[in-house]
């Protein structure tokens, strides 16, 4: 573990000197812009130690032998004159870099000053680019803006949602982890408790990881819907047909805003290798390819 912690170390701080872009590390939900060094000491006190491979979780490498005049490499900006990787986005670097890249956590863009002006580290490890950072959900105007922006998009095919019993907390991972209660994995961006009020009637706190960008918060937030409305509705599902379900309101938010971070962010759905959340995903995925969300939702309603 610390080998590992000091690998990690060396390369980021190779990786700073080599391209002196600015980073800025993310303690308890604030942003403090640092020099190269503190960031450093301060990840050094982390005691949860981040090593970035793990958190590439839909990054797609090409590597390249067509190599053109002109080519530079988007990390330490000198020519590029042998086998090289493109990042999902298309920025090219040298080969050697993929171990000691850093890569954002949302868009996968490799972070470098001029690709996306620099980055951002969260206190549990996860960087986010400049980019990404720009949109990134913060405080409670924002969190119930998007709820009402979402409920809106379920509505327009027919899921019915009344924002009245719920509520949003952006968390950090930690927060997130003991809202859970149960061993989980880094990939968890929300949470949603259910309290009962009255016999019929219940009231929803959901938690949303902090860090997400706009669509990837709305994303997250249409996933946690579909949970309430399934409970609202009484439908009860095993595991892997629920959470492939709820993935539909990801997949709903991302292929309304064709855009390429979120073509990116369906790729990744559609690659996701896990049982419940792949399998089940594309379950239901090709079921509302085939029926649509109206038969769909007919279909759950009447188990
Ligand atoms: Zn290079
Ligand atoms: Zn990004
Ligand atoms: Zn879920």
């Amino acid at each position: 573990m610390l080998k590992d912690m000091e690998r990690f170390l060396l390369q980021l701080k190779m990786q700073l000197s080599s391209n002196s872009y600015h980073l800025f590390i993310i303690k308890e939900e604030k942003l403090i812009q640092i020099n190269n060094k503190l960031i450093i000491k301060l990840d050094m006190r982390m005691n949860k130690f981040f090593y970035q491979s793990r958190i590439l979780l839909f990054l797609i490498l090409f590597k390249s032998f067509l190599i053109s005049n002109t080519l530079k490499c988007t990390i330490c900006l000198s020519k590029i004159e042998s086998e090289h990787s493109i990042d999902v986005w298309g920025n090219a670097f040298h080969s050697h870099h993929e171990s000691e890249g850093l890569f954002c956590h949302s868009c996968s863009r490799i972070i470098s000053q001029k690709i996306t002006n620099g980055g951002y580290i969260y206190s549990d490890g996860r960087q986010l680019c400049s980019l990404c950072q720009a949109s990134v959900i913060q405080n409670d105007t924002e969190s119930y803006k998007a709820l009402n922006d979402v409920i809106l998009q379920l509505s327009d095919v027919g899921i019915d949602i009344t924002p009245e019993n719920i509520s949003i907390s952006i968390v950090n991972l930690n927060q997130l982890k003991k809202h859970i209660g149960i061993l989980t994995d880094n990939k968890l961006k929300g949470y949603t408790q259910t309290h009962k009020n009255s016999k019929s009637s219940f009231k929803y706190e959901i938690f949303l990881l902090n860090g997400l960008p706009e669509l990837e918060f709305k994303a997250t937030l249409a996933h946690e819907l579909l949970h309430v409305w399934l409970n609202d509705n009484s439908i009860i599902l095993n595991n892997k047909i629920e959470e492939g379900f709820c993935n539909l309101g990801n997949y709903l938010i991302y292929t309304k805003s064709n855009t390429k971070y979120a073509k990116i962010h369906l790729t990744s759905m559609e690659n996701n290798n896990d049982e419940i959340y792949g399998d089940g995903y594309r379950y239901m995925k090709d079921l509302l390819i085939k029926h649509g969300w109206s038969q769909i939702i007919i279909m759950l309603s009447s188990l």
